[in-house]
């Protein structure tokens, strides 16, 4: 039995522990139960991986992530770590050879696929070896409320009474308080320690913007804040589609930027080609979709960007969580418009998920849309959503830098309202919200002339607002729940939220949203 110290720097090369990594290795190097939560980059495997060294026996790993355990496990081995994985992409000889090696005690590190897990073959295999701790990776995957969820994760439990004398500790990035107490419930680790590192990345300038022409805007954003001391910096750009990561890269590379698409549906060589420049080249932006990112670790990436809606606070947070991890001044920065908000309230609508499904991501959707429209620092209403106090604006995020320009909106949204209300009444129709904004402002088009709409007692009221501000007006009710998108095509209908505004009960305070830097856009071609 070695030290914890010694197998940090003899294994894994490090000269000293992060954060609460030497706590959490000690407590579970004797004996203790762990939960951890800790920000992806945060060092969560040596939490495990050196436990699982000097503790006698072999670390069993759970881990979701198949498609990554033949990396991990191979790095370990250029570490002179014994490790292998047990998951259904094995042939039957390769997992015998693990299985042997686990009984004969020749293994400190085994990563097990959750389904495998719970297999009475795999559980009758551990009872025959020696067992230095269970490591559960990506723990939120028991929570039901979360995003990933994984009823094979539901069984883990058990393993407390199956192995009463091993240690387990539990990690994950996500830690918001449903998602910690759920851990802890159900994988009964009532009796764990509880390490909660600090979520804040004081480095990084939240920005978040009203999108207008996405890619003019983002080319405007690397051309003034994408640089350190002149020469371009590295970054990443995630977009929803392959198309839009395509197009975007392309458009960003016709400007001098040096700029590559990466997706999965792009050729493995090229991809593996997009990522070594991106590691070993300066001023590299790779434009993505979300699979970008998982296991890569370049510690200077100067900026992400998003120009499309991220699904949820986590995946924004861990997105955004890539950019200076040298913990030099970097920029997150978003846009994102009502396109968006409709969008992503389609792909819920249609998702194959049950009930219960949809709702989770609808409410994954309204945090997102509330971090997007706070009017406080965004800093705050991050952390706070991680559960984290905050009460002190950071002083370095957008709305902390320049407050935006808020005014009441009341009169505004109670015309929108009735127009929807009367279009129902009078012509038993919605519509969407390019056709509302034409009524409003009291457009001559076909449309208009064919339904008969200029004879609405709301058209043409609403001219103290121009298109692109009834649009920002609409993404905010959106936003905000006062009116809500239906059906395929995003036709506008009340909520249960309309009636109060309708009748003057609430106030509705609108962002004044101007988009700005477009127009700093200098020689951006269209
Ligand atoms: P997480 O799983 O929390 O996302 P990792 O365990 O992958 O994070 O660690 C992130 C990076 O930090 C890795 O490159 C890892 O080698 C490095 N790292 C972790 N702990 C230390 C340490 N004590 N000293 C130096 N580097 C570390
Ligand atoms: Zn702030």
């Amino acid at each position: 039995m070695s030290d914890m110290w010694h197998v940090l720097e003899s294994t894994f090369g490090y000269e000293s522990f992060r954060g609460d990594q030497e706590e959490i290795v000690g407590h579970v190097v004797g004996g203790g139960d762990a939960v951890v939560l800790m920000p992806t980059g945060g060092g969560k495997s040596l939490c495990y991986q050196v436990p699982a060294m000097v503790r006698d026996g072999c670390g069993i790993v759970v881990s979701p992530l198949i498609a990554l355990m033949a990396d991990q496990v191979a790095a370990l081995r250029e570490l002179g770590v014994s490790a292998a994985y047990l998951n259904s992409t094995q042939m039957p000889d390769e997992r015998a050879a693990v299985e042997d090696a686990f009984r004969s005690g020749e293994l400190d590190l085994l990563y097990v696929a959750p389904e495998r897990l719970n297999t009475a073959g795999t559980r009758n295999l551990l009872q025959q070896g020696k067992i230095a701790l269970f490591a559960i990776d990506e723990a939120h995957c028991v929570s039901q409320w979360g995003h990933d969820f994984r009823p094979d994760y539901l069984a883990l439990g058990e393993l407390a009474e199956l192995w009463p004398d091993v240690p387990r500790i539990a990690l994950t990035a996500t830690a918001t308080a449903r998602t910690h107490a759920e851990i802890t419930e159900r994988l009964h680790l009532g009796g764990a320690r509880h390490f909660v590192a600090d979520f804040d990345r004081p480095n990084i300038t939240y920005r978040i913007v009203g999108k207008a022409e996405p890619r003019k805007q983002l080319l405007a954003f690397i051309r003034s804040e994408g640089t350190v001391d002149g020469a371009p910096a590295t970054g990443i750009v995630y977009a929803l589609s392959r198309a839009s990561v395509e197009k975007t890269a392309e458009f960003l590379a016709a400007n001098g930027v040096d700029a590559m698409p990466y997706h999965a549906g792009l050729d493995r060589t090229v991809r593996q080609r997009t990522l070594e420049r991106f590691l070993r080249a300066d001023g590299v932006v790779v434009v993505a979709t979300i699979a970008f990112g998982m296991g890569i670790d370049k510690p200077d990436v100067r900026f992400v960007a998003h120009i499309d809606l991220p699904k949820s606070v986590e995946g924004y947070y861990q997105e955004t969580g890539r950019a200076g991890r040298d913990g030099l001044p970097s920029v997150a920065w978003m846009t994102y418009g009502l396109a968006d908000v409709m969008q992503q309230r389609r792909l819920i609508d249609q998702s194959d998920g049950d009930a219960n499904h949809r709702r989770v991501q609808q409410q994954h959707l309204d945090a997102m849309l509330a971090l997007c429209e706070t009017v406080d620092c965004r800093r705050g209403q991050l952390l706070r959503y991680f559960g984290q106090d905050a009460t002190q604006p950071c002083g370095n995020c957008d709305t902390c830098l320049s407050p935006p320009a808020t005014s009441d909106g009341t009169v505004a949204a109670q015309k929108l309202l009735s127009t929807i209300v009367r279009l129902q009444r009078e012509f038993r129709q919605s519509f969407g919200a390019g056709h509302l904004v034409d009524i409003l402002r009291g457009a001559d088009t076909a449309r208009i002339r064919e339904f008969g709409h200029d004879r609405l007692t709301t058209y043409g009221i609403g001219t103290e607002l121009d298109a692109a501000g009834w649009r920002s007006a609409i993404r905010q009710l959106v936003a905000t729940g006062i009116i809500a998108p239906q059906g395929d095509y995003g036709v506008l209908t009340l909520t249960e939220k309309s009636g109060p505004v309708l009748r003057g009960d609430v106030a509705v305070m609108l962002r004044n949203d101007p988009v700005r830097s477009v127009t700093r856009s200098r020689s951006a071609k269209p």
